[in-house]
């Protein structure tokens, strides 16, 4: 298949590489030319504008920072100049609202096209092992699904337009909450005076178990081995953490759905970040408590 993939960043990189193994045709574009460079070294075809990239495709995978971007990258240069019938498929983590306006418009002009993002980091996109949640019609799902298993272990039908996006960071505000519940307890299980390797025994099969203790613990030699053990360094980042608590925030706004602990957790995780720990796993925060 002939796939054009705009945003070859951290994650498009790997997800372009892996497109190529799959036996596709790859058209890449990028804004950064050491972006481009690594894309051709893996076997992409790289062009000088977006409107060339999606050229005589039958899909187009983009992996981009932001709403503002996917909007102007579509609104611009991919609908209206990618072939009539493409299928479009957003794999950035970006806000609802801007999910559903980008599928309108790409509908009305006659594509199919899915909101996509996925979970797992940079590792996952190199490894094609991501799980992408899908937003989107039953037709453009099915039509989807083959081309993110090149990229993915799994890929979820979420629900119509949208429901991908919505699904990503409702997930992340419940993992962002429980994250920092976890650290206080840990914390506070200390100041008690509790062996925390004993506590962790005890809890992780007691009613408190969640993913950020058993699969994720914050302390460092308690648990299975996580980004506390390596200096809380790779993983996910604290900034990465924010955007998607930032998105669930203003989602949550829009829906007038009240979410204390997930706003709580967004206001941790801002001042965090502003103490220039962006780059920290996540799981740092516990080194606030
Ligand atoms: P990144 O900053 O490494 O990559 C983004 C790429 O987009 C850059 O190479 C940039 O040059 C390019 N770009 C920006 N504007 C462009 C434009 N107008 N046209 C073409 N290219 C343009 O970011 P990333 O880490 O690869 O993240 C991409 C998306 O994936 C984000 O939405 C992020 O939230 C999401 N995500 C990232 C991770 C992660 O662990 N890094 C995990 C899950 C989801």
């Amino acid at each position: 298949m002939k796939i054009a993939i705009i945003g070859l960043g951290n994650m498009g990189g790997g997800m372009a590489a892996n497109l190529v193994k799959a036996g596709h045709q790859v058209q890449a574009f990028d804004l950064a030319e050491p972006a481009l460079e690594r894309a051709r070294a893996n076997g992409c075809a790289c062009f000088a504008t977006v409107r060339e990239a999606v050229a005589g495709v039958e899909a187009v995978v983009t992996m981009l920072p932001n709403g503002a971007i996917v909007r102007a990258v579509y609104g611009n240069d991919v609908i209206g100049h990618a072939p009539a019938g493409a299928l479009l498929l957003d794999c950035s983590t970006i806000d609802v609202a801007s999910a559903r306006d980008v599928a309108a418009q790409a509908e009305a002009a006659g594509y199919r096209m899915v909101d996509a993002p996925v979970s797992g980091g940079i590792a996952a996109a190199n490894g094609g092992t991501l799980t992408f949640m899908v937003g989107g019609t039953d037709e453009a799902f099915a039509a989807a699904e083959p081309i993110l298993s090149n990229m993915g272990k799994a890929v979820i039908h979420a629900g119509a337009s949208g429901a991908g996006q919505a699904a990503k960071i409702c997930n992340n505000m419940l993992l962002g909450a429980s994250m920092v519940a976890t650290c206080e307890t840990f914390k506070l299980a200390e100041r008690l005076g509790l062996d925390l390797q004993t506590f962790y025994d005890i809890s992780s099969k007691a009613s408190g178990q969640c993913w950020s203790m058993t699969s994720y613990c914050p302390v460092p030699g308690v648990g299975p081995q996580t980004p506390a053990d390596n200096g809380y360094q790779g993983g996910f980042a604290t900034a990465l953490m924010l955007k998607d608590l930032t998105l669930a925030m203003a989602a949550a706004q829009e829906a007038g759905a009240p979410v204390p602990m997930g706003h709580l957790a967004q206001e941790l995780y801002a001042a965090f970040d502003a103490q220039g720990q962006g780059g920290a796993d996540f799981s740092a925060i516990i080194k606030t408590l």
